[in-house]
This record gives structure tokens, sequence and C-alpha cells, in this order.
């Protein structure tokens, strides 16, 4: 009801001309538009996981949409530093994404670079080096492949639990009793990669495969220099993709990550992009000590020289926002319009 409402609001705004007025308006040019972007499907991820995966088809098309609507997409350090001193121009944009699973060397970079784009990259790097799946995602995306197959949990891990993975919710379920079972046993690396190896056998699922594609892989180090060399700006999302309450944990997180990005790219890095969105005021002063120049959230809106530069709202770009939504954004005008509160993201990469 209320998409239905908000479509035929933003299209009679752009029929009128209103979207026009508020595109060149004073109000959207000192506004910057951070578009969030996880995952560009490499086969169908994006049936799996619509709010984290988009097809690639639909990617084009938004760039598309970028250029016809001559929006300005600036490198986020540029763009970050012009909001602040009042300098943007008409229809700013920047581009993010999260985490820097393989598809985007495979899907987004060819694309970005197509249409000649700056982006930024939060690359989180545990599993850069250790370049087996991403655990938690993988095993959700097992559930959902393999889930023509009754599940057995006794098979899987030796305690009683029988589900019709057809449905969401019990896949759900199946994925919290894996998760605890791998967390209770303090599981290593290997050990839930063997975890997973034993679920996809179970599932019927064509794990080889998988690996051999390296779905919900994190990037590999050359990948990551090859980007780096290649324009794209790589920054921090923390090392094992968590943001821990304790003042030295975090910093640690953010210490290895960034040891780990300049390694790769031979290049400092100094914005940051909270993991699951998760943000905290107790994070901003150690932030500020590891000497962070933005950090980014997944909440919804503009970032405006009001904004705190260590909490700047986002625009989660998915395959549910049609192309009237997305251009409402552009323009500006989608921020007056109502929205829902979004769930807090159920993304966990590590
Ligand atoms: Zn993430």
């Amino acid at each position: 009801m209320l998409k239905k409402f908000k479509q035929a609001t933003l299209q009679s705004l752009k029929t009128t001309g209103m979207s026009s007025l508020v595109a060149a308006s004073r109000w959207r040019r000192q506004r910057l538009l951070i578009l969030a972007y996880h995952g560009i499907a490499m086969t169908d991820e994006h049936l799996w996981n619509g709010s984290q995966y988009m097809p690639a088809e639909l990617f084009r098309r938004r760039l598309e949409q970028l250029r016809r609507s001559r929006s300005v997409v600036l490198p986020l350090d540029e763009a970050i530093k012009r909001l602040y001193e009042n300098d943007l121009p008409d229809k700013s944009v920047a581009l993010t994404f999260d985490d820097g699973t393989s598809d985007f060397y495979q899907q987004a970079f060819p694309l970005l670079k197509e249409f000649q784009f700056p982006a930024t990259l939060y690359l989180t790097t545990f599993y850069s080096h250790y370049n087996r799946p991403i655990f938690d995602l993988m095993c959700a995306y097992l559930l959902w492949k393999g889930r023509e197959e009754p599940l057995d949990l006794q098979k899987i891990i030796g305690c009683d639990g029988r589900f019709d993975l057809r449905s969401a919710a019990a896949r759900d379920a199946a994925r919290v009793e894996i998760l605890a079972f791998a967390e209770g046993r303090n599981m290593s690396a290997e050990e839930k990669d063997a975890l997973l190896a034993s679920l996809a056998k179970e599932l019927r699922v064509d794990y080889d495969q998988l690996l051999a594609q390296r779905t919900l892989h994190v990037l590999k180090p050359d990948e990551v220099r090859q980007l780096a060399t290649g324009g794209i700006d790589v920054q921090l999302h923390s090392h094992r993709h968590r943001t821990p309450l304790d003042r030295e944990l975090f910093l640690r997180e953010i210490e290895d990550n960034r040891k780990s990005v300049c390694e790769m790219t031979g290049r400092d890095a100094a914005h940051f992009c909270y993991p699951s969105g998760t943000h905290d005021l107790r994070f901003l002063p150690w932030l500020d000590e590891a000497g962070i120049i933005s950090a980014t959230t997944c909440d919804t809106g503009f970032a405006s020289p009001a904004s705190n530069r260590l909490l700047l709202p986002r625009v989660i770009d998915t395959s549910a926002l049609s192309a009237i939504e997305f251009e409402g954004w552009l323009t500006g005008v989608s921020a007056a319009l109502p929205r829902r509160r979004r769930r807090r993201q159920k993304e966990k990469a590590a």
C-alpha cells in the first residue's frame, strides 16, 4: 500500500516538474547521496537474498540511470570534504559497496569501469586471507539452495531437529541451530568450513561448484590489489565483520583491517563502514582515536553538513527499489516521503 502510494506520488512529482525543481534546489546541492550495495549476483544469489544481492542487469540499469540523470558521482573522500565545505555539485552521489565478496571483482568492477564511475569498497579482511566461504552467509545460502531436501540435524551436528526447508522460517531456525552449535564449540574457521561441506552434502548441493565459482567468498589479496590499481578506493569494514563494545577489541578490529588493506593496496584507509550497520555512540571517540575521517551507517537518508561525519546515513539500493524510487533519491524527492523503518540487516560476514 505504502509502496503504491509512493510510486504514484513520485510519478506525479515527476510529471508536474516538481522533481526537477528539487533536483536543482539549494537543499539538494547541500546534500550527498551515498548509495550502498552489497553483492551483484553471479548466479541466483538475488533470488536467495534480494536485500543484499541484485542481478547484474539491474545494476547496469542503475548506472545508466545515474548517467542519464546527470548525477555527479564523486569519489567518497572528495564528496565528504566537499559536503562539509558546502561545495557539492548538483545531484552529487557516492557509490559504496560493503564486504568485498568476489562478485564485486567479477560483476560490479567491469560495469563501474565501463561507466567510469568512482566507487568505494568497504572490505572486511579476515576471509580475504582465509579464502573460504563466509560461514554464516554460506550456511544460509546452502539451506536455501537445498530447500527441497528434508534436513535432519542429527546427521550434521548430532542433535535432534528435523526441518522442512521449503519454508523460510524453518531455514532460519535451522541456521540458528547450526550457528549456535559452531559458536558453542568455539569452532575454528577450518572446522566451520568442514561443517559447511557436510551440510552441502546432506542437502545434495554441489559444493565444489560453489567453491569453484567462489560464491560468498571474500576477494583475494591479489584481486584487491588489482582493484586498487584499477581505481577502486578500498576502505575499512573491520577485520572480522564485528564491532565489539570493548574499546581495545574495537580498536584491534580497525587496526587489523587497516593493516591488511594497506598491505594489499599500498595506501592508507581512513573511511569506515559499520558492519551490519551496527553503530553505538560509544564507538565515536574510538573511531576518532583511530584517525577515522568518516563512518557510514545503514540508516536511510541523505548526508548533510549537519550530519555527524561518523554517522553518515546512506540509501541501500536493493532489487526491491523501483526505478522511480531510485530516481526519487537522485533528485531528492524521496527524502520527503514516508518510509518504513528498516529492520536491522541480517548481514554477517564473519
Ligand atoms: Zn558488511
